[in-house]
């Protein structure tokens, strides 16, 4: 069974262009993932007091046969292979990905929460979501993005168009 998921991903340290590109094409490498949708990618304001660089963020829809504790051992392999290391907690990083949702499905575990907890007060995840999604998922982040008390700034710096070229003809299976 397929199941289909949402993920925000984020970099603020070297390339981070380059750092997304990877990520995004390790995800697509992998034949039990299919990656469906790149929203633009925003450049952001640092949220959560650490002073550091402005970030680059994105969302990715995608759909896949791994259960969600499975697709986060894959997201962790990504994240080491691109060498983040947890040092300062919300500090900078050469990669992040956080599964936003996974189906309609809610966990609540010591390695998983899912919906992602802090989505709601954060517009560098809502904003590019809005742009993925559709139907009820996207009313419900519609919704979120009206009430959220978040203000830090935000703005387009790629084209979804490009952010989307990335992964033409990369899937090994279509
Ligand atoms: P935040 O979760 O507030 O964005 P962070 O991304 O900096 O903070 P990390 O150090 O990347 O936090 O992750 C810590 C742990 O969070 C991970 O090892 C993972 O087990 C857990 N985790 C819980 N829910 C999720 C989720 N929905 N997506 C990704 N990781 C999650
Ligand atoms: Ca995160
Ligand atoms: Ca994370």
């Amino acid at each position: 069974m397929r199941t289909q998921f949402t993920l925000s991903i984020g970099t603020n340290l070297g390339d981070r262009a380059a750092n997304l590109r990877q990520a995004v094409r390790w995800l697509a490498a992998n034949p039990a993932i299919q990656v469906e949708r790149l929203s633009a990618i925003y450049e952001t304001e640092p949220v959560g007091g650490v002073v550091q660089p402005a970030f680059y963020n994105l969302a990715l829809v995608g759909t896949t046969i791994l259960g969600a504790s499975e697709l986060l051992v894959y997201l962790h392999l990504i994240e080491r292979s691109l060498h983040r290391r947890r040092l300062v907690h919300w500090g900078p990083r050469t990669i992040d990905l956080d599964i936003l949702t996974f189906g309609d499905r809610h966990y609540d575990t010591a390695t998983l929460t899912i919906p992602h907890p802090e989505m709601a007060n954060r517009r560098f995840v809502l904003v590019p979501l809005a742009t993925v999604v559709s139907g009820d998922q996207q009313a419900w982040v519609e919704q979120l993005l009206a009430k959220t008390s978040d203000h830090n700034w935000l703005k387009k710096t790629i084209e979804s168009g490009e952010v989307n070229s990335w992964i033409k003809n990369e899937s090994p299976t279509r």
